[in-house]
């Protein structure tokens, strides 16, 4: 997770890719991620995906809190 290789294109709509996620987690956040076991997003999709998991997060403080 984290840094990656410049050029290397997200997995999503295949703009630059700025983050590694394990598609495992693409995929939960509801985003396609193809059938590599990492994906790849751009910056857009990643904004994407933390929206997505952020949601998860207040759902789980709502429940636990
Ligand atoms: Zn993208």
């Amino acid at each position: 997770m984290g840094r990656i290789e410049k050029g290397i294109k997200c997995s999503v709509c295949g703009k630059e890719a700025i983050r590694s996620i394990s598609a495992e987690k693409v995929k939960a956040a509801g985003l396609s991620a193809g059938n590599e076991k990492r994906a790849y997003l751009c910056k857009e999709h990643y904004k994407e995906y933390k929206k997505k998991t952020k949601k998860d997060k207040t759902l789980d403080k709502w429940r636990y809190g």
